[in-house]
């Protein structure tokens, strides 16, 4: 039987969708499922209204000298923040920080991350927790901020993630939205949307996708699911997986990251500059950071990760909400609580069917499962996604970059030529 394209390609994130651009680049004729109503996976905008653009999933262009997004955000007219206008403020149990406090906490975000690196230069492959000065009264910040970074509790993710990502330090915001650059730029992909991969099989000279519609015969196959989604057996493999490749997905899980938004009925910060609060309420122990009017739009949002994120999320939207409002009244007073509206967006990314999470965290002494992840199996199903990348992990670009890379991959096997 012969097969219907060169590469199918199962699922129509930025990893799926940058596949299928390569796939295209390369004269490699390729069929893109996509089991959700939408492609952009985990980059999704919403508008709270018109003009208001909210990401659920990711915002930032991180290590934005070496993120292919920025020219793409530039070809398609999406306007973006460069370093310099935004800063960040702790509000401790009542009060912003005094400049001695701040000096402790920076001392400690210092020490914290050279035992980190210490540790990595070991070649230790410990928990972050294993290393870093939990004791200290600053000690939950730095656990917080940990958890946004790698949606992992720092007891439940190696050191080697902390140093192996590759940081430029420049976040530039898209500010019309990332989710919604990534939907302009795969527009002109062809993708089956609603249609879930539910098992891929080797073949003689080859693989085939089985849907619920149906199946498609591929030279090869990119698989560009999250780790939690391969880790669940909801899509079967014949032959199954090979245990180190089921291994890899298991100790790459996803953990939690969600945005909590809810819309204001006018900005009450309008004309100050952009400034995120991260807000530890007296009595609490965990964090949160919170902001007030993003690029002058009338909305709120608080971000939450790891642990305490899984249970507010399974707490629920309105748990959420009350949330985030108690933490913006304990900064900017009691007052604030009239300007919110019952409009809300709060994202539940553990509980998305199509994710199962936010992105993944290297359980201790998993470090290297990344490249494992990526590796082929049988020279005809090839991985991508923001898992399998080596040093742009957790990130849309990172996962861009593996599309393409499974697609190098794959024209090198089939000798680089077009479909026979
Ligand atoms: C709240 C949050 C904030 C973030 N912030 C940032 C940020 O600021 N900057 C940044 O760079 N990154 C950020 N990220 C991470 C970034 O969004 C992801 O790393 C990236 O989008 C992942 O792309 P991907 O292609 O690997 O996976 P996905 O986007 O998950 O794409 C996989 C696709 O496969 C589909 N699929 C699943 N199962 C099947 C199936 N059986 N058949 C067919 N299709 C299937 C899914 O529906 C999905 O569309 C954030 C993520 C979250 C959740």
């Amino acid at each position: 039987m012969a097969n219907d394209v060169d590469v199918v390609i199962v699922g129509a994130g930025s990893a799926g969708l940058s596949a299928a651009k390569a796939a295209r680049a390369r004269g490699l004729t390729f069929a893109l499922v996509e089991a959700s109503h939408r492609i952009g996976g985990r980059a999704y905008t919403e508008e709270f209204a018109q003009g208001q653009p909210f990401d659920l999933g990711c915002h930032w262009m991180h290590s934005a000298s070496l993120n292919p997004f920025v020219a793409i955000a530039d070809e398609h007219g999406f306007a973006y923040r460069r370093d310099g206008d935004w800063t960040r403020a702790v509000h401790h149990r009542g009060a912003f920080l005094t400049p001695e406090q701040e000096a402790a906490l920076g001392a400690l975000a210092e020490a914290d991350e050279r035992a980190i690196e210490r540790a990595a230069e070991e070649g230790r492959d410990c928990a972050i927790a294993d290393v870093v000065d939990l004791e200290s009264e600053w000690a939950p910040y730095l656990a917080y901020w940990h958890s946004l970074g790698l949606s992992r509790d720092i007891d439940r993710v190696t050191v080697r993630d902390a140093v192996d990502y590759n940081d430029t330090e420049e976040n530039w915001p898209v500010i019309g939205g990332y989710g919604a650059l990534v939907a302009a730029w795969g527009a002109d992909v062809p993708v089956a949307l609603n249609t879930a991969a539910e098992r891929i099989s080797l073949t003689a000279d080859g693989v085939e996708v089985a849907m619920a519609s149906g199946s498609i015969r591929g030279r090869a196959a990119v698989v560009t699911v999250s780790t939690n989604m391969l880790a669940s057996g909801r899509i079967a493999f014949e032959p199954a997986l090979p245990d180190w490749k089921t291994a890899a997905a298991g100790e790459l899980p996803l953990g939690v990251h969600n945005r909590i938004g809810v819309m204001l009925s006018e900005n009450p910060l309008a004309g100050e500059a952009r400034r995120q609060v991260t807000v530890l309420l007296e009595g609490e122990d965990t964090p949160f950071a919170v902001e007030v009017g993003p690029y002058g739009h009338a909305y709120a949002v608080g971000v939450t990760g790891g642990r305490f994120g899984s249970w507010l999320e399974r707490a629920g939207q309105a748990a959420a909400v009350e949330h985030l409002v108690e933490h913006m009244k304990a900064v900017w007073g009691n007052d604030i609580a009239k300007y919110v509206t019952d409009r809300v967006i709060v994202t539940a990314w553990e509980g998305d069917p199509w994710t199962l999470g936010s992105y993944s965290g290297a359980t201790p002494g998993n470090g290297g499962r990344r490249a494992e992840l990526a590796r082929p199996v049988e020279d005809r199903i090839f991985f991508a996604g923001e898992a399998t990348s080596t040093d742009f992990f957790c990130t849309c670009h990172g996962a861009y970059l593996t599309g393409i890379r499974a697609i190098d991959e794959i024209a090198a096997v089939l000798g680089g030529a077009g479909r026979e």
